[in-house]
């Protein structure tokens, strides 16, 4: 009666775990419902863990004989990584969250490597089905932990620069062939097809190396600057390697996740490539922005500096303005003097926007969390194909710690290495400002052409203390006509 019971409450909660999955993965895809969204996942993460705790318990040992069931060990786990993770998730900068995703999407991959590695060491897979997902969710999960561990070392600044061998795509392919013909050779044997010339546990030992090195070989060669989009690769691999191993353990909470972050990893990834304009083929196998050059001659004139209150000034007694953030915002920190200066411009009647690029910044809605958590409203928020329009009717555009999102070469230079990417459409305001601490190029590492036109002006310093000086030409203002 206990286990009928037990059985019930469980499928329950898997069921609901898997609702709130996907009801929270929906609710993500807004700002305004996001914050929603993560706790509703997070409600079917604690659900998840609760069912697989009740089955811990009550498990039928003659069922499931190799089943080892160590509650103590399983909550002391749980307790260091939940601790962990909260104590780091709440320190994280905005602009090391790349890192944080790429560290926690290689532990989903490992773990999902891990369930195979219990299986197939202890020989539990039942039939050749069983065995090659498991082996398949081990491959991909293996190469998603070595994998992402090295984006996380590029984007941390552990690992410089970009490590490419002659010859190193053959020995690439190499290494995964191995891997498939170890994979072959375990699952032969499974058969009882041909010997195993090595004992069944070196095989498996074997099979994981390769795996793991795969992933380093893979990822090694691989740009710093084209890290999040393969964090967004492995996310997806993480997803379908949790996936596969849930099926090997008939849980079904673990089957709907992985296919939800597996699917959500792919399509994100396939977005992103595409508002960068390059195939994930480019993206895996070239060489973006590290050697990129202006063409020479290609820009001519000087950038035209102005100060911070001139500037300030003129946005104060324009009737449009539409604001473009990018990465300098984030690693100024200054969203929240940012919203200030914006409040002073609603007071005195002006229309202002802001115009989110798609890759602005260094991960996808980086720019979107960085508004957000200032308290701009949601409405005053404009993605690309929504405003690019309405640059032209515009007063003034005001570039704040953006480069590559604004280049025009994007449009007009074929031998640009951003050439194709959709770009916003700021040098078709009347008056451009770009905040900028000074000559830094952009992630894809090449000239802008914007902050030479006319009609730019250059406000160099810091995002933060640049927008300080705005905020107090404009009470100035205020002050001086009262
Ligand atoms: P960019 O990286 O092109 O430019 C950022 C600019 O900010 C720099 O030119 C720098 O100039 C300036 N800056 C840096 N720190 C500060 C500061 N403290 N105050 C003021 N300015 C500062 O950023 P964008 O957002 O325009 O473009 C994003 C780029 O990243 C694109 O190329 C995109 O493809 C790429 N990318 C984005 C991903 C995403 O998911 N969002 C993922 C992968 C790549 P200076 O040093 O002179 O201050």
């Amino acid at each position: 009666m206990l286990t009928l019971v037990s059985q019930f409450v469980i499928s329950g909660a898997d069921l609901g775990a898997a609702f709130l999955f996907m009801f929270g993965l929906k609710r993500m895809s807004s700002p305004a419902t996001a914050p929603s969204g993560i706790r509703l996942a997070g409600l079917g993460m604690v659900a998840a863990v609760l069912a697989s705790f009740l089955y811990l318990l009550t498990i039928d040992a003659a069922a499931r004989p190799h089943m080892m069931v160590n509650v103590g060990l399983a909550v002391t786990a749980l307790l260091i990584g939940g601790v962990g993770a909260w104590l780091v998730g709440r320190k994280v900068a905005m602009t090391a969250m790349p890192q944080m995703v790429a560290i926690y999407n290689g532990m989903g991959g490992g773990a999902a490597g891990s369930i195979a590695a219990v299986e197939l060491f202890g020989g539990h897979t039942h039939g050749a089905t069983q065995l090659i997902v498991t082996l398949l969710g081990g491959l991909i999960g293996a190469v998603s932990l070595s994998g992402s561990v090295i984006a996380w070392a590029k984007l941390d600044g552990v690992l410089k620069k970009p490590l490419r061998v002659k010859g190193q795509q053959f020995a690439n392919a190499a290494v995964m062939v191995a891997t498939l013909a170890v994979a072959g050779v375990i699952v032969a044997s499974a058969l009882g097809v041909g010997g195993l010339w090595l004992t069944a546990p070196t095989w498996i030992w074997i099979f994981f190396g390769c795996a793991l090195v795969f992933g380093v070989l893979m990822t090694l060669p691989i740009g710093g600057a084209d890290m999040p989009v393969v964090i967004s690769i492995y996310n997806a691999f993480t997803g379908l390697a949790v996936g596969l191993e849930g099926f090997v353990l008939q849980n079904p909470a673990l089957m709907i996740a992985g296919m939800v972050v597996g699917a959500a990893g792919l399509l994100l990834t396939v977005i992103m490539a595409k508002a960068m304009n390059r195939s994930i083929a480019n993206v895996l196998f070239t060489n973006f922005g590290t050697e990129a050059k202006a063409k020479p001659g290609a820009i001519k004139g000087s950038e035209r500096p102005t100060e911070a209150s001139d500037a300030a000034i003129k946005m104060r007694y324009a009737s449009s303005v539409i604001i473009i953030p990018g990465y300098g915002l984030a690693a100024a920190h200054a969203q929240q003097k940012l919203y200030e200066f914006v409040k002073l411009l609603l007071a005195a009647k002006v229309s202002v926007k802001f115009a989110i690029h798609p890759v602005a910044g260094r991960m996808p809605g980086q720019m979107d969390v960085l508004l957000a958590e200032a308290g701009v409203p949601y409405d005053m928020i404009f993605q690309l194909d929504d405003i690019n329009d309405d640059f032209a009717a515009t007063d003034v555009a005001l570039v704040i710690g953006a480069n590559d999102v604004v280049n025009p070469a994007a449009r007009t230079d074929k031998s640009s290495p951003i050439f194709g990417m959709p770009i916003l459409n700021a040098d078709r305001a009347r008056q451009i400002y770009v905040i900028k601490r000074g000559q830094g190029k952009g992630y894809s590492g090449i000239v802008n052409a914007l902050f030479y036109s006319p009609n730019c002006n250059m406000v160099y310093g810091d995002a933060q203390a640049v927008l300080v000086k705005m905020i107090e030409a404009v009470r100035g203002l205020g002050a001086a006509a009262a």
